[in-house]
């Protein structure tokens, strides 16, 4: 199974999001594209828009881009698993590098929501990626096996996870888009460590409809996490079509 999602980010009005989910439901009526899994993580506060507007039998998963490891409390600002359960997710993004950087997530707070993800049910995307320093370093293996090892410390049983291997250098505008042969170490060491113990591994960063098909042929590269190009739904439906 591919999986071929987008998180919008702090992106999309509720009208946005009720064209995007409508175009998608009516491009998805008689099933998502054979092998494909689709996922849709807008902000939580479009999550039961687009829920309502795909439908009770949409293929697509739907989830948050963050959430707190305890279930509900004085945790101003913040959503728990179980709401974001009861809003539709299935999925929780956990650790993207913007989180790391500037919402101070460490792989102990990574590991506390992966362990709270899972035990509610949902499934963890858990973000991990290396900064350009340490990959001209050469350090990029060591790093995201790390990275993986610590979220997933004391996890039983990690077949529900899904990994996103996401490079800081390659992400968003200022990104420079990754070749196959940058990211086909780290996905031969992540297939080797996890492939047969986690549920996927997905590439994300700078992916477009130009680099798509090379770098679904990188092996052990289970899918695609988009973030601009898949920002409008004909973007997305695009790339839906191209796995
Ligand atoms: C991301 O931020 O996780 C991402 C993949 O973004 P983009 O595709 O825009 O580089």
């Amino acid at each position: 199974m591919l999986w071929v999602g987008t998180s919008w980010k702090m992106n999309g009005t509720l009208g946005f999001a009720r064209d995007y989910a409508t175009r998608l439901a009516k491009a998805l009526a008689d099933g998502a594209p054979s092998g494909v899994q689709p996922f849709i993580i807008p902000p939580a506060t479009a999550l039961t828009v687009v829920r309502d507007c795909l439908g009770p039998d949409s293929p697509v998963l739907l989830g948050v881009q963050n959430a707190h490891w305890e279930d509900a409390g004085a945790w101003t600002g913040e959503i728990s698993v179980p709401q974001a359960a009861e809003a539709g997710a299935a999925l929780v993004e956990i650790g993207h590098s913007e989180r790391r950087e500037f919402f101070g997530e460490t792989d102990a707070t990574v590991n506390l929501k992966v362990r709270s993800t899972l035990r509610h049910g949902l499934r963890p995307i858990l973000c991990v990626g290396e900064s350009a320093a340490v990959f001209e370093a050469g350090d990029s293996v060591e790093h995201v096996l790390g990275q993986v090892a610590a979220a997933l410390a004391d996890v039983a049983d990690p077949s529900r996870v899904v990994i996103a291997y996401e490079p800081i250098w390659a992400i968003g505008e200022h990104g420079r888009e990754a070749r196959p042969a940058d990211i086909a170490p780290v996905f031969a060491a992540l297939a080797d460590e996890w492939g047969d113990r986690v549920t996927a591994i997905l590439y994300g960063g700078s992916v477009n409809p130009g680099n798509a098909v090379d770098t679904l042929r990188v092996p052990g590269v289970d899918g695609l996490f988009v973030g601009r190009a898949a920002w409008t739904i004909d973007g997305y439906l695009g790339l839906l079509d191209i796995a």
